[in-house]
């Protein structure tokens, strides 16, 4: 019998780690799967998504820019997927998808499970509103923050994304070019894509720090090195990259899918090993 068939879809894709951690997985468990990285862009994911199913696919984790797509594709979804609005993992039903959001718990369980970080009490800064903001937001009200201030370089996303989390206590949208008016925070999250450009800078107000403050990038490699330095600079207590949050919503996808939880932590020793090296050779 051939094994099941998943994969990662996005654009670009070419360099998603997600087919080694899902290999790794896979020879952990002794669960047989195939998991490709495809490429497809909005207006050919639901075509592509189609072939992949004609050619035996079961499931699929999405990335940018393809999550809120992928929620609109699905015929059920989870409560969490609902209130991100957008959808990482797909599980094949019958002869329709069900979408579910692995970001957020993923997010907070690399924090809190791997780093030992208490989130709860915090005032937080989320950064970004596109598809993983929106993955992430719903899971740190979940996890206790304080109050959420979501800034987006367009400013009517983190609107949107505030209208959606059904929070007005704690979570507000704020303006990107007012941050020095808001006050310091005790977690700043990177949810933005800036650092994919290799020219990019954060020029963030340093005073958006305190003795405290857990800075989060969800980006890993060369694309968080942007922010992370930033957060170095502005003398962060704790700096955090993407790479522990990447192989936690991967193990929350690949239960989804099996029923088994893998054993995150040698897949996460051998891929920061593995950045380390990538990072130096840059
Ligand atoms: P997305 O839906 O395309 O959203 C991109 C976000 O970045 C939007 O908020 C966008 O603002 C902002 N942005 C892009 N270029 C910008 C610029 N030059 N200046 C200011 N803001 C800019 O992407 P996504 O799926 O949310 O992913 C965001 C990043 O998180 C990606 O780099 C991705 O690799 C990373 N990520 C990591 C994990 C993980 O497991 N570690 C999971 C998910 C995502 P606008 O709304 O104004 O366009």
């Amino acid at each position: 019998m051939s094994p099941s068939r998943y994969a990662v879809f996005g654009h670009p894709i070419q360099h998603s780690l997600s087919p080694h951690i899902h290999k790794a997985f896979s020879e952990q468990t002794g669960i047989s799967l195939e998991y490709t990285a495809i490429d497809t862009m909005p207006e050919t994911f639901s075509a592509t998504l189609d072939a992949f199913v004609a050619q035996g696919g079961r499931g699929g984790n999405v990335t940018l820019p393809l999550k809120e797509a992928a929620f609109a594709l699905c015929a059920r979804t989870s409560e969490r997927a609902r209130l991100a609005g957008a959808v990482n993992t797909l599980v094949r039903e019958s002869d329709a998808w069900y979408g579910d959001n692995t970001d957020g718990a993923g997010l907070v369980r690399d924090l809190t499970g791997r780093h030992g970080l208490d989130l709860r009490g915090r005032r937080a800064l989320l950064l970004g509103a596109g598809g993983a903001a929106r993955g992430i937001a719903p899971a740190l009200l979940d996890a206790g923050v304080m109050e959420l201030v979501i800034v987006n370089r367009t400013p009517e996303r983190a609107d949107e994304l505030m209208d959606r989390l059904g929070d007005p206590a704690r979570a507000h949208s704020r303006y990107w070019d007012d941050l020095e008016s808001h006050g310091d925070f005790e977690l700043i999250l990177n949810a933005t894509s800036i650092g994919r450009d290799a020219k990019a800078e954060f020029d963030l107000p340093l005073g958006l720090c305190n003795r405290m403050t857990l800075a989060v990038d969800l980006n890993y490699g060369n694309a968080a090195i942007p922010f992370l330095a930033w957060a170095r600079a502005a003398e962060c207590r704790d700096v955090v990259d993407g790479l522990g949050m990447l192989v936690e919503q991967a193990a929350e996808s690949f239960e989804l899918w099996h029923q088994v939880r893998p054993d995150t932590d040698p897949v996460y020793q051998k891929l920061r090993e593995h950045d380390a090296l990538l990072v130096m050779a840059n």
